[in-house]
């Protein structure tokens, strides 16, 4: 298991995602952002929304890289 805050994905807080897997992981904090009102979240939202293949490619290899260097729970 990892953990993965929101703002190591780009995000505007500090709330803590918890999975096994990239995608779990990636999946929490998409949910958290697209439940989140205030207006840092929806402008992160908005950006997911209109993400082109190849930004939405290139934030995935991002999300790769992080998870990488993210060290396991203990
Ligand atoms: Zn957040």
């Amino acid at each position: 298991m990892k953990t993965i805050t929101c703002r190591q994905t780009g995000g505007p807080c500090d709330m803590a995602f918890t999975g096994s897997t990239p995608k779990s992981v990636m999946d929490q904090g998409a949910q958290h952002v697209m439940a989140s009102t205030d207006p840092d979240h929806m402008k992160v939202a908005e950006q997911m929304k209109t993400m082109s293949p190849e930004d939405n490619s290139k934030w995935n290899q991002m999300f790769e890289d992080v998870w990488e260097k993210t060290a396991d729970n203990v």
